[in-house]
């Protein structure tokens, strides 16, 4: 069985990683897509909201499966038998930093990392991006999926 990891925050899902999750999903016989559990870095989301909102937004692929981990992701892929990590590119500005992590990957542990090229439509879109942009009350509705925009409305205003 051919299995890919999509690891990151997920701070929320928008629908450039649904875009990116859908093309490993067609790709791969399992895609497993790992919310990083980073306690140092502030979230709007719970890891477990993150997660739920990655299995709702994914029910329509079976063959994607959602978790989260801490630690290192070559470690997660050892751990899980998955030997590669598939990761979106947006913009030559994202390359620098996944071209020297996808090295150190591969030198760590042997795992190798796939870049997919973003849907253009997406390559500006960042989770970051987004929290801002609703916080103040700005439409996101073009950028998430809509129960992520409901959760959103639901934090807009509130401090980090
Ligand atoms: P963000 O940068 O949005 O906070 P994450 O850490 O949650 O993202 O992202 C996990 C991975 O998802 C990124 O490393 C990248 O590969 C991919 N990704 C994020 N946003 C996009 C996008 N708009 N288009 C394509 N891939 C993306």
């Amino acid at each position: 069985m051919r299995r890919a990891l999509c690891p990151g925050s997920f701070d929320p899902v928008t629908n450039g990683h649904l875009d990116i999750i859908g093309r490993a999903a067609d790709l791969y016989d399992q895609v497993v897509v790992a919310v990083f559990v980073n306690q140092s870095k502030s979230s709007m989301f719970s890891v477990e909201e993150r997660h739920q909102m990655l299995v709702d937004e994914t029910a329509r692929w079976p063959n994607v499966r959602i978790d989260t981990f801490h630690g290192l992701v070559v470690d997660y892929c050892r751990a899980h038998d998955i030997p590669v990590i598939v990761k979106g590119l947006r913009a030559v500005s994202d390359f620098d930093y996944e071209l020297q992590m996808a090295q150190m990957n591969r030198g760590l542990a042997g795992v190798d990392t796939l870049f997919m090229p973003t849907n253009p439509e997406y390559s500006f879109l960042a989770s970051s991006l987004v929290k801002e942009i609703a916080k103040w009350g700005g439409d996101v509705s073009s950028l998430v999926p809509p129960d992520v925009l409901t959760r959103l409305k639901g934090r807009a205003g509130t401090p980090d």
